[in-house]
């Protein structure tokens, strides 16, 4: 079974909603004849219904960056993947290395909102990854287990089938360090072979995105290696002619 690659641009703290949606509406035109690639842009928040409204009836879809754990109440400054879901989103960012590292989210928070996503019926898009530390100390793959073994647990093999697992070094996010195609082969073939673990049509039907200083000039490396199924691109997702590269070396 071939995976279709899912190439995300994730637009972190990056153009309010008139300019979220320019550049929602270039990247509507740009990408029209691309049919083999599931594509999906991450705009903030505040941005999502304009985004959502101006790519309804194209081939990007829209994800969240984060979500809550809970559904509603009294909880400052939180979005639920149910109201996620009820503006038009269909994928949510969770565990990204900055929650983790600015905003407390443990591994056991991000297994809530991941819980929290299958509730509300969004496609969970999860990161791992290890810092640069750990990866001097060798411990990239206990790092990415224990990501994976507390995120996803609870989850039926059905639902992690669904998942989309990015595996986004930390030292290589937003620092122009890219990992090379080998290393984060290396780690993906790894993460399939965790994925073991369920009947085997999960580890086939999960897609893993490579994440960390993805542009046009290195995507096609990094996508022709054999575990890595797409990207989910950071900086370079903010420049059209960037991220339009990016989706073209898949294709
Ligand atoms: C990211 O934030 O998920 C990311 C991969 O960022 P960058 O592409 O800028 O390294």
């Amino acid at each position: 079974m071939t995976r279709r690659p899912f190439i995300a641009g994730n637009w972190k703290m990056h153009k309010a909603p008139v300019e979220a949606d320019a550049l929602a509406e270039q990247l509507k035109r740009a990408l029209a004849d691309v049919t083999a690639v599931d594509i999906a842009v991450s705009p903030t928040f505040l941005a999502i219904p304009a985004v959502v409204s101006r790519l309804r009836h194209s081939n990007i879809g829209v994800a969240s960056q984060n979500v809550a754990v809970e559904t509603q109440g009294a909880y400052t400054g939180e979005v639920s993947a149910e109201m996620l879901k009820a503006v038009g989103v269909q994928y949510a960012i969770v565990g990204h290395s900055e929650r983790r590292q600015l905003y407390g989210d443990t591994d056991a928070v991000v297994a809530r909102k991941v819980q929290a996503c299958f509730r509300a019926g969004l496609s969970p898009i999860l990161c791992v990854g290890e810092t640069l530390p750990e990866r001097e100390a060798g411990q990239e793959e206990l790092v990415c287990a224990r990501q994976l073994e507390i995120a996803l647990a609870g989850l039926t093999a059905d639902q992690v089938g669904t998942v989309t697992i990015a595996y986004e070094p930390v030292w290589a996010i937003g620092t122009g360090k890219v990992a090379s195609p080998t290393q984060a082969n290396d780690v993906h073939a790894f993460i399939r072979s965790w994925l073991g673990r369920y009947p085997a049509f999960v580890a086939r039907s999960v897609r893993i995105q490579y994440g960390g200083s993805v542009k046009g000039s290195n995507a096609a490396g990094l996508l022709s290696q054999p575990e890595i199924d797409g990207a989910l691109v950071g900086g370079a997702a903010l420049s059209v002619e960037e991220f339009v590269a990016i989706i073209k070396a898949a294709v």
